[in-house]
């Protein structure tokens, strides 16, 4: 046969191939086109699955081909650029394309709904309806005035009806009669509506400084191309109105804007910033929607209903009809990298998509990442920068505080806890700054040594005031607090280390009236929880806010002007090659948060290395040099980004398995002779995780293409691999966690 059509599908399954299938009995293959979702037999499962290709042989037998059962589009779910992207992204991140495409769309389409925003019922009028002579129901009042009504707007809500005092029977009774009839619409009110806001364009632009107005002007007269902007401005220095004067010149050419921030730094706070500015529709995507929310914003989108869409990492497939722009701000930040399954960087997707779609990208950080500036000094990107802060507010000043052997109060030294006093004398609040959440990171007997660890994983448990209990942070293990040693019975037990919680209670003694915001993840779980203290402190007054790594991005505290850095010191000394990027980049980011309004900022970090070079080269000569003498080390260790990287990890509960396998694939690369620099079986930094042992293969190669196809061909020959079955394993191509 040769007018034979066969369909290869992407469907949701761990395998690493499309799958093929005859088309539905009563579909006509010329109305098939790639994008469209289309449902199949799998197993004895129907799974919603992607038309990827038509071919016309097919390696499979045809009498052993399935049919395919329905098709549920009339057209691609997404424009052609987007369809080729997500292929690209299966390649290079070598993922199999079904999760590829189950990642980028919105769950309630993976589930088979209808590209439809919200629906309402409507009354209209029927046919017969309509042919209603004048005159008739001339007694039956109620039901003639909704006829009338029906007559001069085409159509009602049950609601709108209601308000003019048509009751149920009523419509119920004219239903009977088949003069009028019940349709489902789109909601277009509704949703549009539900994005809407009273601040809609309200404020206006403010007159960019000379740094501003030169980045502003390289990007906008470049509009119509694919460029990379990589703009490197000081936290304050006004990037976000540089992005607000592009999204508008953007929107003057009746194109689209998406920008991508990292998870906490999509607050109410961002938003109301895009909604002073903009009259247009803006949707938000991040994970707290739900599935019609995601659904409503994604085609607004799609439609070229929505001028602006922002949200996080997996926005970055959200289709446009008109697209004029990605924006990618914080670009550096690790939530643009997915840790698990598709192990995707939207950051890196952006670039890509700007390539495909031939618009700019801008990717924006005051810490941007080695890579980033890799591909800078490479020229590569065109490298804009705001080295001054806008506006009033002054570069905050850096001091470093030797710790060694002074007395501290759990944990702060005299000098800060007398910097802080002054703070809140001048009716202004002070930010401290711990990475580490709960009481304190280690419960210790002081008799024997015994030290509580987690059962499940090869890590201490963290002791937890409040609710009090020993809290494992990586599987979420909780124990009873014990009272005493469980090893030689003597109590009681040491509380080693500084959490957020025990520096709280520490800040509440040492400042009884001071009010004092603890900022964690325990804090701030309940919803509005974040919000509520935002709110709360930025009334201004003297206050201490006290936290992890959540004070460091997105929210603006106008009135903190000191913040203090309890430890600086794990970040230099870290396992992962990354960890001197991170220490500075956090570093730089907390710092930022001091004085941002008017008054100058300060900025107080302890440490017991106040010689160490890094440091000293962070706070004396900025980040920007500090990035350039790291750039200049991995250059020296072949390390990314100056060669590239894949990580293949595995665990089980047996170790002996996991070493086995890794060390199998290693020789397997040997044997090829592939040209690959290869590191390990080596224990992941946390070795036991939830009762399984981790190891990983470092895969390097100065080269990326010679690094994707050798690790193509070494996946072939993993699942081949007796070894590799019954343990996990996942291969993960520019990892950013080395965890
Ligand atoms: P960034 O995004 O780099 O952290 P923002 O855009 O948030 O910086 O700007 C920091 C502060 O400076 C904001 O309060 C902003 O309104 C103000 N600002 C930005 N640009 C200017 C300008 N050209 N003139 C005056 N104030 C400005
Ligand atoms: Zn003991
Ligand atoms: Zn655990």
């Amino acid at each position: 046969m040769s007018n034979q059509v066969i369909l290869q599908i992407a469907v949701p399954t761990p395998l690493r191939c499309l799958f093929d299938y005859l088309p539905p009995h009563n579909a006509s293959s010329a109305t098939l086109q790639t994008g469209m979702r289309i449902q199949v037999p799998l197993g004895n499962r129907k799974v919603i699955g992607i038309l990827i290709n038509k071919i016309s042989h097919s390696k499979i037998d045809n009498s052993k081909l399935k049919t395919a059962l329905q098709i549920l589009d009339d057209k691609p779910l997404l424009p052609s650029t987007l369809i080729e992207l997500i292929s690209w992204a299966s390649d290079y991140y070598q993922h199999p394309i079904g999760d590829c495409w189950h990642n980028a769309i919105p769950n309630s389409l993976r589930k088979g709904d209808n590209l439809e925003l919200r629906t309402q019922k409507m009354l209209r009028l029927t046919v017969k309806g309509k042919g209603l002579p004048v005159g008739a129901l001339q007694r039956a009042g109620k039901q003639k005035i909704l006829l009338e009504r029906l007559q001069q707007n085409g159509q009602l809500s049950g609601k709108q009806a209601q308000e003019e005092g048509i009751s149920r029977p009523v419509i119920k009774a004219l239903l009977d009669k088949q003069l009028i009839e019940e349709v489902t619409i789109e909601d277009q009110h509704a949703v549009l509506a539900h994005f809407a806001t009273n601040q809609k364009g309200s404020e206006t632009a403010l007159s960019l400084n000379q740094q501003q107005q030169y980045a502003k002007e390289s990007i906008s007269k470049q509009l119509n191309q694919f460029n990379v902007f990589l703009l490197e401005g000081v936290t304050g220095s006004g990037k976000t109105e540089v992005y607000l004067q592009i999204i508008a010149e953007v929107l003057d050419r009746k194109c689209q804007a998406l920008v991508l921030v990292p998870e906490i730094g999509l607050t109410p706070q961002t938003v109301d910033r895009f909604k002073r500015r903009f009259s247009c529709t803006i949707g938000v995507l991040h994970s707290g929607l739900n599935d019609r929310e995601r659904l409503d914003a994604w085609l607004l989108s799609q439609r070229g209903q929505a001028g602006i869409i922002i949200g996080t990492r997996s926005a970055i497939f959200t289709p446009m009809a008109n697209p004029g722009i990605i924006i990618v701000d914080e670009e550096h930040d690790l939530s643009f990298k997915q840790q698990d399954g598709f192990r995707y960087s939207a950051r890196d997707i952006a670039v890509m998509r700007g390539q495909f779609e031939q618009i700019p990208v801008v990717l924006g950080s005051a810490t941007p990442s080695l890579e980033s500036i890799n591909n800078a000094e490479y020229k590569r990107y065109q490298h804009l920068r705001l080295t001054e802060r806008a506006g009033q507010a002054k570069d905050p000043e850096f001091n470093l505080l030797d710790i060694r052997h002074k007395p501290l109060t759990e944990g702060f030294s005299k000098p800060l806890l007398d910097a802080i006093e002054q703070t809140l004398k001048s009716q202004q609040q002070a930010l401290v700054f711990i990475n580490r959440r709960g009481f304190a990171p280690v419960l210790m007997c002081h008799d024997c040594g015994w030290i509580a660890e987690c059962p499940a994983c090869d890590i201490r448990m963290t002791v937890h005031r409040e609710p009090p209990r020993l809290h494992c942070h990586h599987c979420e293990l909780i124990k009873p607090l014990p009272n005493h040693c469980p090893n030689c019975q003597s109590q009681p037990l040491q509380q080693l280390g500084l959490g957020t919680e025990r520096s709280e209670i520490a800040l509440t003694q040492l400042f009884p009236t001071t009010p004092i915001y603890r900022i964690d993840r325990d804090t701030t779980q309940r919803k509005f929880a974040m919000e509520n203290m935002v709110n709360d402190i930025n009334q201004g007054g003297a206050a201490i806010l006290v936290g992890t790594q959540m004070l460091a991005k997105g929210h603006h505290f106008p009135h903190v002007t000191l913040v203090a850095i309890l430890d600086a010191d794990a970040g230099l000394f870290g396992v992962d090659f990354r960890a001197p990027e991170r220490m500075g980049q956090l570093l730089i980011q907390v710092a930022g948060r001091a004085g941002r309004a008017e008054n100058p900022g300060s900025v107080y970090i302890q440490t017991h290395f106040p010689e160490h070079p890094l440091i000293n080269t962070l706070i004396t000569r900025g980040y920007p040099t500090f990035a350039h003498n790291l750039l200049a080390e991995r250059q020296r260790l072949g390390l990314p980004p100056r060669s590239y990287m894949a990580l293949l990890r595995s665990d089980h509960n047996d170790p002996d398995r996991v070493t086995r396998f890794l060390s199998e694939v290693r020789h397997t690369a040997e044997r090829q002779a592939l040209p690959l620099h290869l590191v390990g079986p080596l224990p992941a930094a946390i070795a036991k995780r939830a009762h399984r042992y981790r190891y990983q293969l470092l895969i390097i190669s100065p080269q990326r293409r010679q690094l994707q196809q050798a690790i193509r061909s070494l996946i072939q020959s993993i699942e081949t691999m007796a070894s590799a079955r019954s343990l996990r394993w996942s291969i993960d191509i520019d990892p950013q966690d080395m965890n």
